[in-house]
């Protein structure tokens, strides 16, 4: 540790909270932030030397695990040619076709830097297609901070108790309405009431900001229908998702094709990145086509493009999803044995290769007030206790743990091996 608390004192001299993002700060946990330089399939190294296995996998992106040598290859390639060009280049055709291919609702894409990118300019293109302001968005979900969808965040947002947030103006969330997340009938009532001014219904359509909290059966079919009806338009923010929860993302997962979709993390294989896209005559008000005015310097530079196509690539290559699912299950039931060994309440969620740990023995887990009832001093016990054992779990008991192609049998029982000790001092 002692090196990672030497930087961490730099570090908090320099960057507000010694970090670039609040969540990585250990606030909700407690204890120091741990500060890494290596990674490799499942494990990552800290700046001490000791080794972790990772559930974190940079908040969802490495879906091939840490320094793919394929992955790097193509990178290393790519980068030798240039890092950006401030031109079209090949590679933006090749990720927008995957995407559209593999996509059920892209039939265009725009490539952006980042998810909050993704969300804020899905946002504004619906408002300018519908002529309409209202945005409905769930309690606990998150979109990254854009001003209007900070209302009653999850992630970062939820672990600092921040419910508002200073420096938005209510002006711009007064056109902001936050339901409780998979309750369809508060979703009806709303649009009821003001469905002819909604422009547009954004979801995660599995939550994963306020840990991992599936789609109760019919409450998509539910948003379709509502958003259909009053002519607003559906967004599913897949940032997160999107090849996580299955290789079409959650909307081929589930069969619900919204009008836009969101995307961003894996498609970019660890290098920053984001997308919005689907029906064309909605994406085509951008300009230059339309009046809808978006851009980015670095969007769509040709690193990130190759880091993106070789992780997609991997990930939807035939069988490796379904074995990445299973081994997700494999962790996520293992872990549940062994807490119900040792006599610990914990309730477990997985979608896809996405899972969700919650001390409560309220079992199922759906609602974001069961996931607010849980035990964080017990989550925080075994965060600490697995951290001990070399296991790297997100420092925040609202976010959900994430497997990786490059788990296999070795990591995995080492993580059960591990949660078998942790649990006996919980
Ligand atoms: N949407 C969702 C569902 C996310 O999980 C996140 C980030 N965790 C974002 C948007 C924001 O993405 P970024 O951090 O790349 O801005």
């Amino acid at each position: 540790m002692q090196r990672t608390q030497e930087l961490f004192q730099q570090a908090r001299e320099l960057i507000p909270g010694g970090v670039n993002s609040p969540v990585r700060a250990f606030k909700g946990v407690g204890g120091t932030p741990i500060f890494f330089e290596r990674g490799e399939g499942p494990y990552m190294w800290d700046a001490d030397g000791k080794r972790y296995v990772d559930y974190v996998c940079s908040w969802g992106p490495l879906v091939a695990g840490h320094a793919d040598p394929d992955i790097m290859k193509r990178v290393q390639e790519t980068a030798a040619k240039g890092l950006s060009f401030g031109t079209p280049v090949e590679g933006e055709v090749d990720l927008a076709r995957f995407l559209v291919n593999q996509i059920p609702s892209l039939e265009m894409a725009r490539l952006v830097n980042s998810g909050t990118e993704a969300t804020m300019s899905a946002l504004r293109v619906a408002r300018a297609h519908t002529g309409r302001n209202k945005i409905v968005k769930f309690q606990g979900n998150y979109h990254g901070h854009v001003d209007a969808l900070l209302a009653q965040a999850g992630s970062g947002a939820l672990t600092l108790g921040v419910p508002g947030c200073p420096g938005v103006p209510e002006s711009v969330v007064a056109d902001t309405i936050a339901l409780p997340y998979n309750d369809a009938e508060a979703v009806e009532q709303c649009f009821n009431e003001h469905g002819d001014d909604i422009a547009a219904l954004i979801v995660e359509p599995v939550a994963g900001n306020m840990n991992c909290v599936p789609p109760e059966s019919g409450f998509l079919e539910k948003l379709r229908e509502v958003t259909q009806q009053h002519g607003s338009l559906l967004i599913f923010d897949e940032v997160m998702t999107g090849f996580r929860v299955g290789p079409q993302g959650a909307q081929g997962r589930y069969g619900i094709t919204p009008d836009l979709t969101c995307l961003g993390k894996v498609i970019g294989g660890g290098m920053p990145v984001g997308a919005f896209g689907g029906r064309r005559d909605v994406m085509e008000q951008l300009a230059p086509v339309g009046g809808v005015y978006q851009a980015g310097t670095l969007a769509g530079n040709p690193v990130t493009m190759a880091a993106g196509l070789a992780t997609l690539e991997k990930i939807t290559a035939p069988g490796a999803f379904e074995g990445l699912e299973r081994t997700t299950a494999e962790i996520a039931d293992g872990i549940k044995q062994r807490a119900d060994a040792a006599g610990v309440p914990l309730a477990v969620n997985q979608a896809g290769s996405m899972f969700g740990l919650f001390f409560t023995d309220d079992a199922p887990v759906t609602r974001f007030e069961q996931v607010k009832d849980c035990d964080l001093e017990a989550f925080n016990r075994f965060f600490h206790a697995m951290l001990e054992e070399g296991v790297y779990l997100a420092p925040a008991a609202f976010e959900a743990g994430f497997v990786s192609l490059a788990h296999d049998e070795t990591a995995v029982q080492e993580t059960l091996d591990a949660a078998e000790r942790a649990f006996a001092r919980v």
